[in-house]
């Protein structure tokens, strides 16, 4: 066998649970260690390692993301009542994503991997819609109060040296519901720079929408600072990469969506990000493939899996069931990853290698070696789907 290729710093290798986990561990063992001398920073995100370490862990591992600049991530569970009793935990802990999320104040990149033979619904899509999903506050961060009556319902703000001002919400002559909710300057800042920095990474033109017609000043704030940070801080280095920044109206945007190619990065609020990207997805085929980043403002990323751990497979597994799960979200989380240290530490054999790999995956389906998922969407129909082991060594069969 050749010599491996050189990795000159590590990446954070953040591990997981269940499905995924058995996952992470085949795609390492088959199709990265037999080519690359590997280099991480290891952090066992299983539930019982964070668990055991009162979720230390989780902490720790987006600290490295942040000192290493580059970090992939296994799916992991979030814990709630039947897991506590499923693993026998000493407590609950928020979900690993969000501590994450916090911790690297970022924005989630969402994009479809297209390969010949699967084809979107969305007939003229050509080219993948990339969402960049704002991930805080809005609906998610609103607080709520259902009245019981009539009588008169204000917003009040008490600035920190004691001075009111308020507005009247509305006059209620009976029942009804109010929501009151809120964003950061800061935070829409973090957004928007995150999204020129991935798009100017990508080569891919920026869009933006909201209802700011509407919402002068709510939506009209988000629409401010975008333009405010794009003159400023990255018009002119991004058209020199040929990246440009349009923004519109959302009802627009949507209508343009679906008549256009694709081949841009859709920048979302919160909510309309949850809603667009679970539309791209689906209409892209399988949650398996699709690549999911975490881009910090500090350049720091992340790459995992869009999907969860795929908790019923897994149960399969242990009953000794080769179930066919695919792989594919998993392996672009890895080539992800060793494509941007390479970037970083300018080890271009590194980067070649993180190419193969994806190409050797997409050419293994597009000659017909696929998993369930895929086989049933796939026109012409495979003549027999592989379990995961099958599909991993068709691929490693392409690769060497
Ligand atoms: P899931 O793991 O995404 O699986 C939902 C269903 O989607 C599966 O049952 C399977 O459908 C299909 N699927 C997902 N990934 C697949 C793959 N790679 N190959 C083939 N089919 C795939 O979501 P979940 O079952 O709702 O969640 C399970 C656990 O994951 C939960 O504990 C949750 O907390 C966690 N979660 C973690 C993350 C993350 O860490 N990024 C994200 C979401 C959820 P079929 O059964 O029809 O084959
Ligand atoms: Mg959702």
């Amino acid at each position: 066998m050749a010599e491996k290729i050189f990795m000159k710093n590590p990446v954070a290798e953040i591990d997981g649970d269940e499905m995924t986990r058995v996952l992470w561990a085949l795609v390492k063992d088959r199709l990265i260690l037999p080519f690359v001398d590997l280099k991480t920073e290891y952090y066992d995100l299983g539930l019982l390692n964070r668990d055991a370490t009162n979720d230390r862990v989780t902490a720790e591992s987006a600290g490295a993301i942040l000192r290493l600049g580059v970090g992939v991530k296994c799916a992991t569970i979030t814990s709630n009542a039947a897991r506590k009793t499923e693993y026998n935990l000493k407590s609950l802990h928020p979900s690993p994503n969000a501590t994450i999320r916090a911790i690297l104040d970022g924005t989630v990149f969402r994009k479809p991997i297209q390969v010949k033979g699967i084809a979107p619904s969305v007939s003229t899509w050509k080219k993948p819609i990339v969402i960049g999903r704002h991930a805080y506050g809005d609906v998610y961060r609103a607080v709520e109060m259902a009245i019981p009556g009539a009588g008169k319902v204000e917003l009040v703000y008490t600035s920190a040296d004691g001075r009111e001002r308020r507005v009247t919400v509305v006059e209620l002559k009976g029942a009804g519901i109010v929501q009151g909710m809120h964003n950061l300057d800061e935070s829409i800042r973090s957004f928007a720079r995150s999204c020129f920095l991935y798009a100017i990474n990508e080569k891919l033109p920026v869009w933006f929408a909201t209802k700011d017609t509407i919402s002068k000043t709510y939506d009209g704030r988000f629409k401010e600072i975008f333009n405010d940070i794009w003159e400023r801080e990255f018009k002119i280095k991004a058209e020199a990469a040929g990246v440009t920044y349009f923004y519109t109206l959302i009802d627009d945007a949507v209508a343009r969506v679906v008549k256009g190619e694709g081949g841009f990065l859709w920048a979302c609020k919160n909510y309309d990000g949850d809603v667009m990207s679970d539309m791209i997805a689906s209409a892209s085929g399988s949650l398996a493939m699709m690549t999911s980043v975490l881009v910090s403002p500090s350049g720091a990323v992340e790459y995992e899996a869009a999907h969860g751990t795929v908790q019923q497979h897994y149960y399969r597994w242990q009953k000794g069931e080769k179930t066919s799960t695919n792989p594919v979200a998993l392996i672009f989380a890895w080539t992800g990853a060793l494509a941007k240290r390479a970037e970083l530490d300018n080890t271009s054999e590194l980067g070649k290698f993180a190419k193969r790999l994806e190409d050797a995956t997409l050419r293994t389906i597009e000659e017909g070696d696929m998993t369930g998922d895929l086989a049933h969407l796939a026109k012409p129909a495979p003549a027999k789907t592989l379990n995961s082991w099958e599909f991993v060594d068709a691929i490693a069969k392409r690769l060497s």
